[in-house]
């Protein structure tokens, strides 16, 4: 990633990757993390964890680390909903637990925990070590850590792990729609790519073509092994992790989430937002992104065979969607790795879907298909073309 990003002269800025280790394998946590720690000459680690990961790979890595250096384990709680959620509760008792004199963080666990960690691992000044409990999400090596703040989703900038440990076997005992979120993330760069390339075009934000490319060939890996995936095949998990990988990766190179995030998200991010407001318990990210994915892909396959004010933005818009895969197709490959295929099945009803249709583009200033029917007033149209219930 550092040879062919770093030898893209784009324009764009591409930052090095500080990310030192990254171990996707059978013994990467019972063999490379411990040669690791040791290498590293970490002193004293604290593992954090909660109640469903301590039991997957917590208690697994103290006992691992335990000849290599002082380990200590922090358990997070879940609240009253049951979901253990990176608020100012738990950010602060995680670090009231992480012992002073600690010099690495261990996030053993998804998405969550990962965020947690980040940033107590940004506020103690010491580094962190990801490794993922399930294939869920493209985040775990992000810099950016989405809190709850005041009960409000506000992304801080943190920092990035220096080393990543995804242990094969580990990963195929995860949950199926675990694994079928980590394929719904995925499965958004469909529309995200797409309308990476509609912001290019038409608002010159700035774009990447190696990172487009990289990122599109992560998505198509996972396309070409979706009954492996289904399967928990070593082989199909193990491409599903690396293409989650590589597409955090290629943000944290441009420091930007335009490859892997467009109006699929923005949609996502609203829906959290509301669950959120309603003290509802919150739906795994990758399974709204993929249904947002597939929804958006035949709202954009329609907004090519419209006629509107706008010449150039027409033909832009054909170019960029016009061989997007239909939503039927895309539902299809969800369905096999056993994951939701609309956010109706998601608890979404028809008046919060038309809220977030209208509303979700303004949560970031990006140009995508999204904004596009709402600065065109094609949403009334576009709405009849939207399948809400499928299957
Ligand atoms: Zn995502
Ligand atoms: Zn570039």
């Amino acid at each position: 990633m550092n040879n062919t990003l770093g030898a893209c002269d784009c324009g764009a800025v591409h930052h090095p990757l500080t990310v030192e280790k990254i171990a996707v394998g059978e013994h990467a946590l019972d063999q490379e993390l411990p040669a690791y720690v040791k290498a590293a000459s970490f002193q004293k680690v604290a593992v954090i964890c909660d109640e469903t990961t301590e039991q997957i790979a917590g208690k697994k890595l103290m006992a691992i680390l335990h000849e290599k250096a002082e380990a200590a384990s922090v358990k997070l709680e879940a609240n009253a909903a049951g979901d253990v959620t990176a608020d100012e509760k738990t950010l602060v008792s995680a670090l009231i637990g992480i012992p002073l004199d600690t010099d690495v963080l261990i996030a053993a666990g998804a998405g969550t925990i990962h965020d947690i960690v980040r940033f107590c691992a940004f506020q103690r000044g010491i580094p962190f070590i990801s490794v993922p409990t399930a294939p869920s999400v493209d985040g775990f090596t992000s810099a950016g850590a989405p809190l709850i703040l005041k009960g409000k989703k506000q992304t801080i900038q943190t920092t990035a792990p220096i080393a990543l440990f995804a242990d094969l076997e580990l990963l195929r005992k995860a949950p199926q729609k675990m694994i079928a979120a980590g394929f719904g993330d995925m499965l958004g760069k469909v529309t995200s790519l797409a309308d990476w390339e509609i912001s290019r075009l038409l608002a010159d934000e700035p774009y990447c073509p190696a990172a487009a490319a990289i990122t599109k060939e992560a998505l198509e890996q996972c396309l070409l092994r979706i009954d492996d995936i289904a399967a928990k095949t070593r082989e199909g998990i193990e491409k599903l992790m690396e293409s989650l990988i590589i597409s955090g990766l290629v943000m944290l190179v441009l420091d930007h989430s335009r490859p892997a995030s467009g109006g699929e998200h923005h949609l996502s991010h609203y829906l959290e937002m509301k669950a959120l407001e309603n003290q509802k318990r919150q739906v795994l990210h990758g399974a709204k992104v993929g249904c947002a994915a597939i929804m958006l892909a035949d709202i954009y396959r329609s907004l090519t065979e419209t006629t509107w004010s706008d010449e150039h933005a027409e033909k832009t818009v054909r170019s960029a969607y016009e061989n997007l895969p239909a939503g039927e197709t895309m539902e299809g490959w969800m369905r096999r790795v056993g994951g939701p295929v609309s956010l109706e099945e998601l608890d979404v009803d028809e008046h919060l879907l038309t809220e977030a249709l209208a509303h979700a583009h303004h949560l970031r200033d990006r140009y995508t298909g999204l904004k596009i029917i709402n600065q065109y007033g094609l949403l009334p149209e576009m709405r009849q073309n939207v399948k809400h219930e499928r299957g």
